[in-house]
């Protein structure tokens, strides 16, 4: 699989690579169990079950970095944050920020371009409780490392969406831009940056989950910030 990560020569590569694997027994399990079982309100849809490759554009200046797809969200329509209520937070802000044509995000051929911005998991497969072991997120990173390879020459800056997508950059960061992590690492927090010579700049942002949205821990206008802030980092406005 790493192997088959680095040998990848572009995105279009790597992403139908992404989907055909199946290193992680318990993920593939998973994956595959709940697309067979489905939520009834989406009883009468096939579900993707697959890994989920990343959305954006190759050239992006901003990355956002997630943590695993959703069981009934991307695992079912197989994009990121599309089809649950998380996506619908974060594309209304992507599209009020101007970082994508339209607010909706509901199937993969719903109409949905981004601008400027790529989207992409730390771990490619639905995790039970959203909760990829350390192994399991370990053994994705290949994935998640080539991404950023690929889309390096561009990207300025990473938002990490929570503190485990935080927590994932530090590696990504050492093995592409070969640059070693702080010590002790920075702090996960809501508008946390970290900027350090010769890699992108790091934005913390609460991940957009139902938990956060729901009880007002983020808002729309904390979102609005956050990727006005990301632009003024990538030099786009
Ligand atoms: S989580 Fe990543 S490494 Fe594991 S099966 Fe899915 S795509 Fe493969």
């Amino acid at each position: 699989m790493v192997r088959r990560a680095a040998a990848a020569a572009d995105l279009g590569v790597l992403d139908a690579e992404i989907a055909e694997c199946f290193a992680c027994p318990r993920l593939v399990e998973w994956r595959e169990e709940v697309a067979r079982v489905k939520r009834a309100a989406f009883r009468d849809q096939v579900y993707w079950g697959r890994p989920i490759p990343g959305f954006g554009n190759a050239d992006a200046e901003i990355g956002i970095l997630g943590l695993a797809p959703a069981a009934h969200g991307g695992n079912r329509t197989g994009r990121l944050f599309t089809g649950d209520r998380s996506g619908d937070v974060l594309f209304a802000a992507l599209h009020r920020a101007g970082l994508a044509n339209q607010a909706l995000s509901v199937s993969i051929d719903d109409g949905l371009e981004l601008r400027n911005t790529r989207i992409f998991p730390a771990v490619r497969c639905a995790p039970p409780d959203n909760k990829p072991t350390p192994t399991e997120r370990d053994t994705c990173a290949p994935w998640f490392h080539r991404e950023l390879e690929l889309i390096r020459p561009t990207l300025k800056v990473v938002v990490a969406l929570g503190a485990f997508a935080w927590g994932a950059w530090w590696p990504a960061m050492s093995a592409v831009y070969k640059v070693k992590a702080p010590v002790p690492r920075p702090k996960f927090g809501h508008g946390a940056l970290v900027s350090l010579p010769g890699v992108p700049d790091l934005l913390g942002c609460f991940h957009v989950s139902q938990q956060n949205t729901f009880t007002g821990r983020l808002t729309p206008a904390m979102l609005d910030d956050v990727f006005a802030r990301a632009k003024s980092l990538a030099g786009l406005a």
